[in-house]
């Protein structure tokens, strides 16, 4: 189990232009975190440099206060589990053949899984609730199956940090509020540090203990919901004028955009 992850001081240019300026948070173990922010904010970028896809300029990813820019990528891959924004598969494989590509990491060339590898391909099945599915092509499946198939191979990982990129962007609100809260229960069960992208504010509010707001590359605001998602930030932020107000069921704030009218 980790204790934590730290984001230390990181900035990232492409070419000339800079993307990422002095970005620093802590996330405790059991924690999810969302990033929050406009297209073009740097939300994916912040999480490829901390998957290591990409090396920052500046700064350092610390995971249980160990620098991980040394790391093999053997190594990293048994720490942190990235579910992609499109996962591109080979969609001939059955579930259960994508959720063992889990445990890749931990494996030599060749090597045949052992018993306590199926153990535990069995047992991120049985969290994501797929393990009816197994023998299924992916091609067969709902998106919402899917993407709780590319949950299970990312905790077949064993990782202690998970990073999820819109991971219910394509799913309707009945399958994301499925995903987000299997998302909520695995971290708080594995003492996993998860880390989710996501545009929607009010999902946002509702299942992650802290928000990091992205803007131009920088820090916003970080907190709570409630100290991230004031109208006067979005206002700044997204441009459009908002009210928010308290979710009348739990008590989180919803963000509504007023739209301008055209009078
Ligand atoms: P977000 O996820 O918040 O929408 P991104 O991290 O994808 O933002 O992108 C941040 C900025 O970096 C954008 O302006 C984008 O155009 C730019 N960018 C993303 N990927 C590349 C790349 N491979 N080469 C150059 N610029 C890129």
């Amino acid at each position: 189990m980790a204790k934590k992850l730290v984001v230390e001081n990181v900035s990232f240019s492409y070419g000339q232009r800079l993307i990422l300026q002095d970005i620093s948070f802590t996330v405790e173990a059991g924690e999810m975190v969302g990033i929050i922010g406009p297209n073009g904010s740097g939300k994916t970028t912040l999480l490829k440099i901390i998957s290591r896809l990409l090396v920052p300029d500046r700064g350092r990813i610390l995971i249980d206060g160990k620098d991980t820019a040394s790391w093999s990528p053997r190594l990293l891959a048994r720490t942190v589990a990235v579910v992609p924004q499109e996962t591109q598969i080979n969609f001939e494989f059955t579930v259960r053949d994508i959720v063992e590509m889990g445990r890749s990491p931990y494996l030599r060339r060749f090597q045949a899984m052992s018993k306590q590898d199926q153990e535990i391909v069995h047992q991120a099945m049985e969290a994501t609730n797929v393990l009816f599915l197994a023998e299924r092509s992916m091609t067969e499946l709902s998106g919402g199956e899917r993407q709780r198939v590319i949950v299970a191979r990312a905790l077949a990982q064993e990782p202690e940090v998970l990073l999820l990129d819109e991971p219910t962007a394509s799913l309707d609100i009945n399958h994301e509020a499925e995903i987000f809260q299997l998302l909520r229960r695995l971290t708080s069960e594995k003492g996993l540090v998860t880390i989710v992208v996501l545009h929607d504010l009010d999902l946002a509010a509702e299942y992650c203990d802290q928000l990091l707001l992205l803007a131009r590359g920088t820090v916003e605001a970080s907190g709570s919901a409630e100290e991230v998602l004031r109208g006067e930030t979005l206002a700044r932020v997204y441009g459009v004028d908002v009210v928010v107000y308290p979710n009348p069921l739990t008590g989180k704030p919803q963000v509504h955009v007023l739209v301008p009218s055209h009078h």
